[in-house]
């Protein structure tokens, strides 16, 4: 090769940025380029996290970080050993920007916006020399003998290595190009959305948070664990999000149409519950109204509501629940039945499960295995996280490791 090694990263976003800033830090004499279908760059990390970005997440342990992948677990296990959250941490900090950590582990830029890692990710790019094309949509890319061709709407454009990072693709049609390029593509399903329950009377209590919930899908093993949001539409917060994510491909085929048990007592067991409401009905607070009153900490709204669904009165005593209303409430406590029909988008704080097959991509460089030259990092791979920036660090580690390779 008598001319400097082309690079082509296809999208603008944190992955494509994070790559190519890395390859031309690796490779200075190559020229990078990175062609941008819209008229802007880095779109979803200025809406990410409401306008403040989650960058990533306080968990140092890689194992641990790769349990909050319900596609890529495996693969991100090996990867992360290349690139992890510290890294993450130290290569924003050395760049003068801190990353704060909230009580839910979720870390931000400490200006809280997240216009910070834009001006970030910008400024490295200008300063490296990484060419930036937007509106420039690649529609087609084939791998000749030594190089790649890809195809815009008016010209084809040659380059030495790819570095594919277009993102999540929600449609199988918007799949195609690369299919027709050779790789093998897993059928995308949305992931983390909220689950609708239409004209349920639970969504009169929307606001409503029970702090400490355990979750399922009835009849399947899918179990999730943290906040429980009633909103406007049905469910969301931590606990369903994290079901539609580790669920997305079954309830999918479900037509999300399924049945939601919730257990509003942290999961606690039925042995469990029962001792302690028995030694409340025979306790000092006996003669309390059982409306008024839970030992288990639960919102007073959707204790009523509990209560009311189990047709108790108002005027009830703890000291005169009785044996069969004692059963009834432990029963509604442990597993609560809500029928789900369909989906929402969790504050548009989507991902696409689905993409590239991890199987065809080597972990230790983002290159495919048959197809010399062509990388992968971000979404566009078949991997996502649940919610508390772990998207974005598989966007940085995968984008990291594709640019570290992509000019041997
Ligand atoms: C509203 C919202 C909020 C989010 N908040 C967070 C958060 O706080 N923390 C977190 O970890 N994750 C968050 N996510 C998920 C996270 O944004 C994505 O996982 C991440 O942006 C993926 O990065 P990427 O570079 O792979 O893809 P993208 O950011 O989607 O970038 C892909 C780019 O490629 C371009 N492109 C696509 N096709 C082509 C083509 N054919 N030719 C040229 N260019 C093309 C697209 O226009 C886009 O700019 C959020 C997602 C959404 C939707």
């Amino acid at each position: 090769m008598n001319h400097p090694l082309k690079i082509a990263v296809i999208g603008g976003g944190a992955a494509g940025f994070f790559s190519a800033v890395t390859a031309k830090r690796n490779f200075p004499e190559a020229e990078v380029t990175i062609y941008e279908k819209s008229q802007k760059v880095l779109s979803k990390v200025k809406i990410s996290g409401g306008g403040r970005c989650n960058v990533t997440n306080h968990c140092f342990d890689t194992d641990e970080l790769a349990k909050n992948y319900p596609r890529g677990e495996q693969f991100l296990r090996k990867a992360f050993k290349q690139f992890s959250v510290q890294d993450t941490i130290d290569w924003y900090e050395s760049r003068g920007v801190k990353l704060v950590t909230l009580p839910d582990n979720c870390m931000f830029p400490r200006s809280d916006s997240s216009q910070t890692i834009i001006d970030c990710l910008m400024e490295e790019a200008i300063q490296l020399n990484v060419e930036i094309k937007i509106q420039m949509p690649i529609l087609g890319m084939e791998k000749k003998a030594d190089y790649f061709e890809l195809t815009t709407a008016t010209e084809k454009i040659t380059a030495d290595r790819v570095i594919l990072t277009v993102g999540g693709i929600p449609k199988r049609s918007g799949m195609e190009w690369i299919l027709k390029a050779g790789c093998e593509m897993i059928n995308p399903v949305p992931s983390l959305f909220t689950f609708n329950m239409p004209n349920h009377p639970v969504t009169e209590l929307m606001g409503v948070v029970v702090e400490q919930t355990e979750s399922k899908i009835e009849r399947e093993k899918l179990v999730a664990n943290g906040p429980l949001l009633v909103t406007h539409w049905g469910m969301s917060g931590p606990s369903v999000l994290k079901l539609s994510a580790w669920g997305a491909r079954l309830l999918a085929e479900r037509n999300y149409e399924f049945n939601l048990l919730v257990n509003w007592v942290n999961g606690k067991k039925e042995e469990e519950i029962r001792a302690m409401l028995q030694s409340l009905a025979q306790g000092e607070h006996g003669a309390k109204k059982v409306g008024n009153l839970n030992p288990f900490g639960i919102s007073r709204r959707m204790w009523q509501f509990i209560c009311d669904r189990l047709g108790f009165s108002e005027e009830l005593r703890w000291n005169e629940l009785g044996k069969k209303n004692l059963n009834k409430l432990v029963n509604q406590l442990i597993n609560d039945t809500y029928p789900v029909s369909g989906k929402t988008t969790f504050k548009e704080e989507f991902v696409t499960a689905g993409g590239v097959a991890l199987k065809q991509v080597d972990v230790n460089t983002m290159q495919h295995k048959q197809m010399e030259g062509l990388f992968f990092a971000g979404e566009v791979l078949d991997i996502d996280g649940i919610t508390g920036g772990f998207n974005f660090q598989a966007a940085w580690t995968t984008g990291f490791i594709a640019g570290k390779h992509v000019g041997k």
